[in-house]
């Protein structure tokens, strides 16, 4: 009855929570060997113009397959990195890895990387980056890194000089899981960046109400307002593109139009798109 489960979740040795813990626990005891036993790989997923239908890059995205669990979502362990520090160990593998393949792809194309709060607030973020483009040869403006809405609410003055240096390096700066974070629009106003991503959240949304569609070109609009370009994440059908389309979105991403891939497979669909190209 409603008492008792009133009284159960007042519970402090909740036993899922000590599971959370331990797993937690074992991520970060995992995490630290991940590395070097090489069980990091990237995917890749597409991104499209959605006005023409243009491919226009990928994000990279982080895959842990460890070798006895198998494989363990990002959603789990960057968190986790985040807490014990290793995300910038990793997230400078990730950096590393994402421009070493982007310099293969097509000179137009340009390449997403995650990068979190953890990593941007280190005081040495942009000689990593300045090091990694140096040893890669990816030249700046073909990088672009997603920065998570939520980061814009903590140190304001910080951001702006952090933003400020990456727009004179010409690296692109996209705010990602857009709408979930909120942060001040005077703000948010004050800072340059090229996209903002829209969250999936509001993608699914899509299609219920009126209301709800027109939230979404309520937020192309502000995205636009701000400079930026619109990109909506999680696509999952062919409706929420239509709508997304007429709400004035730039660019879109998500299974419906690609899932995220091995990098050996996305260099064989370029060298089958560039085939079909040559052959038109
Ligand atoms: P995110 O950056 O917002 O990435 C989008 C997530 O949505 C990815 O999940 C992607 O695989 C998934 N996705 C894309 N299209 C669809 C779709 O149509 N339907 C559905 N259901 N999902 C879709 P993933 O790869 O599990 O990553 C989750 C989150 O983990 C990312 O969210 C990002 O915040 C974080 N992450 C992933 N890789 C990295 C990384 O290298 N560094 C850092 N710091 N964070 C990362
Ligand atoms: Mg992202
Ligand atoms: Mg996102
Ligand atoms: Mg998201």
């Amino acid at each position: 009855n409603a008492k008792q489960s009133g009284r159960g979740s007042y519970t402090i040795y909740h036993p899922e929570m000590s599971h959370q813990a331990s797993y937690n626990q074992w991520l970060e005891s995992e995490l630290s060997y991940a590395l070097q036993r090489e069980e990091f790989r990237l995917v890749y997923q597409p991104q499209y113009d959605l006005n023409n239908g243009a491919l226009k890059g990928y994000e990279a995205l982080l895959r842990w397959t460890h070798h006895e669990k198998g494989a363990i979502s990002p959603a789990d362990f960057i968190s986790v990195a985040e807490n014990c520090g290793l995300i910038q160990e990793i997230g400078t593998w990730v950096l590393r890895r994402a421009c070493l393949d982007a310099v293969q792809l097509q000179p137009d194309l340009r390449m997403a990387v995650n990068v979190s709060t953890v990593q941007l607030e280190h005081p040495k973020f942009i000689e990593t980056l300045n090091a990694i483009l140096a040893e890669t040869g990816l030249p700046a403006s073909r990088l672009e890194l997603e920065i998570t809405e939520n980061i814009l609410i903590k140190d304001h003055m910080r951001m702006r000089r952090l933003f400020k240096k990456l727009n004179q390096m010409e690296v692109a700066i996209a705010i990602d899981d857009f709408g979930t974070g909120y942060s001040n629009l005077t703000n948010l106003s004050e800072l340059c960046f090229d996209k903002i991503k829209i969250d999936k959240s509001f993608i699914d949304r899509l299609d219920q109400s009126k209301e709800r569609n027109l939230m979404i070109a309520t937020i192309v609009n502000l995205g636009h307002s701000l400079g930026a370009r619109v990109i909506a994440e999680g696509i999952e059908n062919e409706a929420q593109a239509i709508l997304l389309k007429a709400a004035g979105c730039n660019l879109v991403q998500g299974y419906h139009f690609g899932k995220p891939l091995p990098f050996e497979e996305v260099l064989a669909l370029e060298e089958r798109t560039f085939d079909t190209q040559q052959a038109a």
